[in-house]
């Protein structure tokens, strides 16, 4: 890697980078966070205000990655941080229900409209598990058809996204996934209706539910063909399958009742995390009623956990949604807005390909002349130069997901001085990835 790639040392981040690595696999708690994709040290942050994390050597960056998804209002946003404390304040788990969890409840089946009923989860990860769990107990089926490029958190049938012929039984991507944890998973190309209905002929009365990313971030921003997620529901209702979409990533963000806001495609059953805890661990999975009636206690299927509907969680996810009003929404897009034309027009100027694609406010760049439709056509971008793109940014106080199969994500507290902190950035960034070399 060239000097130019790594502008700046972090020789802080670097120490602590080692500590880590002594005492935590690879050296952090959950691995794209290593920067294996990017190069370099991951920076460690050590404090986060509105648009900007501060790192353990002290410098500052506009931060476009937003905690992944929840920072929506920005870091420390007051309202946020004064719930947190008057939650804290009254205790920290009690392990019994609480009046926080029911609110919490009740602003998300108010905002989305196929919410019928919601049950509350710690991580995204432990909804789409358990809404896979509750589809197979409701329809007496096995099988899970998901798509290539998708990604669902680390629930072991879900962590196979090998194979993308029709009707493939899936390979487990990882070890410590069994062939029989992964063999009723089925993995579809995204945003291929033919591949689905030919599934679903080829398994008659197997299927339980087809579970997809309402709009899938986790490619890089690939946004479902027009039709595609109405196909998708159709076909599950005339094959007896569920419907699951997974918004643990556009819940929130994309409009104030997420994706389901934006194309008003109908669920079964519906998976949330990020935006509604506020920056802490909560996450939730439900939709129709009738469906969600299966669940222990009220139902069969068994489900439960410590610390879900946590009282501190709930109150910083209610804080943060109440504030999330249509001005809200109306200040991200418009940022985000300004911020792709930047970036996009960077790029141009310096005689860059590439495809910036939107969902709503979510956005990323593709180092590709042509449309990404898939995970296919994903895995054809040239990554080098995001490689080269990443640093220069990372260098001039600009901090982008380290990798290029991320989405990006900017928050209402994204203002002119950060926007100006972008746009001074870029024009160097552009030449990088023009200049980079495979
Ligand atoms: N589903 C989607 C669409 C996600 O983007 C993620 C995480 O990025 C998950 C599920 C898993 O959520 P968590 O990381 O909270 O387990």
């Amino acid at each position: 890697m060239s000097e130019l790639a790594y502008p700046y040392e972090a020789p802080a981040s670097q120490a602590l980078f080692d500590r880590a690595a002594a005492v935590t696999p690879g050296g952090v708690n959950s691995p794209v966070r290593a920067f294996r994709a990017v190069g370099g040290t991951p920076r460690f942050m050590v404090s986060g205000t509105g648009p900007y994390l501060t790192d353990a050597d002290g410098r500052e960056y506009v931060d476009l990655v937003c905690s992944w998804g929840p920072m929506i209002l920005g870091h420390s946003h007051p309202e946020v941080i004064a719930a947190v404390q008057d939650a804290v304040s009254r205790g920290t788990s009690f392990g019994t229900p609480g009046e926080g969890e029911v609110a919490l409840a009740e602003e998300m089946t108010a905002r989305v409209a196929p919410l019928e009923q919601v049950r509350l989860v710690s991580s995204g990860t432990e909804a789409t598990m358990s809404a896979i769990r509750l589809a197979r107990g409701f329809t007496q089926r096995t099988k899970v058809i998901k798509f290539a490029g998708c990604y669902h958190g680390h629930v072991d049938s879900l962590l196979a996204a090998a194979g993308s012929g029709v009707a493939t039984f899936a390979l487990p991507d990882t070890p410590g996934v069994t062939g029989a944890q992964a063999g009723d998973t089925i993995v579809l190309p995204y945003n291929d209706l033919d591949a689905v209905r030919e599934a679903f002929r080829a398994h008659p009365g197997e299927v339980a539910c087809v579970i997809t990313e309402a709009s899938p971030g986790n490619m890089g921003v690939v946004p479902p063909a027009e039709g595609f997620n109405q196909g998708l529901k159709d076909i599950c209702s005339e094959n007896g399958a569920l419907y699951v979409s997974d918004e643990v990533m556009t819940g929130f963000r994309t409009s104030r009742a997420g994706w389901f806001g934006v194309d008003g495609v109908v669920p079964d059953l519906m998976t949330f995390g990020k935006v509604m805890g506020g920056g802490f661990p909560a996450a939730a999975f439900g939709g129709r009623a009738d469906v969600m009636a299966h669940l222990a206690p009220a139902g069969p299927v068994y489900q439960a956990g410590t610390l879900s509907g946590n009282p501190v969680a709930t109150a910083a996810g209610l804080a943060q949604l109440r504030l999330l009003d249509d001005a809200a929404y109306a200040k991200v897009d418009a940022v985000s807005k300004e911020i792709q034309g930047l970036v996009t027009g960077a790029l141009t100027k310096e005689g860059v390909a590439h495809r910036l694609q939107t969902a709503s406010n979510m956005f990323s760049v593709f180092f590709t002349d042509r449309p990404v439709r898939n995970y296919e056509d994903a895995k054809k971008q040239e990554s080098f130069r995001f490689t080269a793109f990443f640093h220069s940014l990372l260098g001039a106080g600009v901090y982008l997901p380290p990798s290029s199969f991320e989405s990006w994500f900017v928050s209402t507290a994204h203002d002119e001085r950060a926007v100006q902190r972008i746009a001074d950035a870029l024009p160097a960034a552009a030449r990088a990835a023009a200049e980079a070399t495979a």
